[in-house]
């Protein structure tokens, strides 16, 4: 696969770039309430900016319905969804390249904002959402994008699980040009790391999955293709009651999903021991913070009106103890509702296990919501790797290294 570093000057200098970058910023009224995923693509723009190409910039930006037969309400969900405050916060970031924004997304308006653009300088496309065909990969969108460039570079990981025009049909049509086809710094970075997960080597024993989250229906992939990976599996999270529950356990109002239980019965019984569930929970009959409302530790059934909130304090010292022996760690998934103060402990307590064994294995968090939660603890810091890519990171993870905007680079 080649790399932006095997890109060299004479093939940028004045080459005009397309790279496909991940600008899905949430926003309020027009102000960026997190850059992050825009400085993400700096080490790429500045590489390439260095070496006086002409940079085409393309993201979607939130979601369009095209589907939706009011074309009132399209044009309103075109404008909560509007790229142009991304251009003016990129320009801060790179002060001496000069950033114009393009309102059109084709046609000829597009094409002459390319053919405007001197060395060094970026053109930031409008949301490529705004077009109908770049969810379909409509293959006339594609090859008209295509043209535009001369050099195309994928730095969106956290849209590589998506075979739309702009990340998977642009790339495809160039190939067949002859024109170089690359990964991105960003890309590099996760693709290298989440793949690590899916490949352990010898040194890499114990290897130690921990799973949480909400649905084991969004999981049952990733528990599979981990079971097949690693020593051992640590659940938590309200997952983890759907297994309790396979097991003959009440759960209380805990949330279930009754038709996953006969999967996690059979999960549980494949996996031979290595499957841990926690001892003990933290259960609630309220998410309200009433003062009458009761926190309680408990071990074993979970009684009527209560549901389990957050692994208990046993649960986590003994996933702590199972942690210290890792030499890979894959983490998704909180181990409680890591959104409210009261039911945090069991996931700092995952992030104090990593933080233990920092330096001595190689530990990648990966999922949207359990990389909000780190960031959020201050653990960002004590993980080899805290994926960026959200639903990316854990399609990687389930198709055994695969995604369609990663393969069709090779
Ligand atoms: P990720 O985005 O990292 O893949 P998920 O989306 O699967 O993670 O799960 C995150 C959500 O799971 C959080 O909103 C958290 O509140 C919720 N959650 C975790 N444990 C529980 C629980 N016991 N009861 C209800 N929600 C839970
Ligand atoms: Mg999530």
């Amino acid at each position: 696969m080649l790399t932006i570093r095997d890109l060299t000057k004479p093939q940028l200098e004045g080459k005009r770039v397309y790279v496909r970058v991940d600008f899905n910023v949430p926003q309020t009224n027009g102000v960026i309430r997190d850059t992050s995923r825009i400085q993400a693509a700096l080490p790429t723009l500045r590489y390439l900016l260095k070496d006086g190409a002409r940079v085409i910039l393309m993201s979607h930006l939130g979601k369009i319905d095209w589907k939706e037969p009011d074309p009132a309400k399209i044009a309103a969900m075109k404008q909560a969804n509007d790229m142009t405050p991304v251009a003016a916060v990129l320009q801060k970031f790179i002060p001496h390249n000069k950033v114009h924004f393009s309102p059109a997304t084709s046609g000829p308006d597009l094409k002459a904002a390319v053919d405007a653009l001197l060395n060094g300088e970026v053109l930031l496309v409008q949301n490529t959402r705004y077009e109908k065909g770049e969810e379909k990969n409509d293959p006339a969108l594609a090859a008209e994008w295509a043209s535009l460039a001369d050099v195309f570079v994928m730095d969106a990981f956290g849209s590589a699980h998506r075979a739309h025009a702009s990340t998977v049909g642009v790339p495809t049509v160039m190939k067949t040009q002859g024109k170089p086809v690359a990964e991105g710094y960003l890309m590099i970075r996760e693709v290298e790391n989440l793949t690590h997960c899916v490949r352990p080597t010898d040194q890499d024993r114990p290897y130690i999955a921990v799973l949480g989250g909400l649905k084991v229906s969004d999981k049952i992939k990733v528990i599979d293709t981990l079971l097949t990976k690693c020593d051992e599996i640590l659940i938590g999270g309200a997952m983890a009651y759907t297994f309790q529950k396979a097991l003959g356990l009440k759960v209380g109002n805990s949330p279930v999903e009754d038709d996953q239980l006969a999967y996690a019965k059979k999960c549980l019984d494949d996996a031979k021991g290595k499957i841990i569930l926690p001892v003990d929970s933290i259960i609630t009959n309220s998410f309200d913070p009433k003062p009458d409302r009761l926190i309680q530790t408990i071990k074993g059934d979970i009684p009527d009106g209560f549901e389990g909130v957050d692994i208990g304090p046993e649960t986590a010292v003994l996933f702590k103890a199972e942690i210290a022996k890792a030499h890979l760690l894959f983490w998704n998934g909180p181990m409680g509702v890591f959104e409210q103060p009261e039911f945090q402990a069991g996931t700092k307590a995952i992030c104090d296990g990593v933080r233990a064994i920092k330096g001595k294995a190689f530990t990648v968090c990966g999922g949207g919501d359990s990389a909000s939660a780190v960031k959020e603890f201050g653990y960002s810091k004590d993980f080899s790797h805290v994926s960026t890519g959200g639903g990316a990171s854990l399609e990687l993870i389930e198709n055994d290294g695969h995604l369609p905007g990663v393969d069709v680079l090779q």
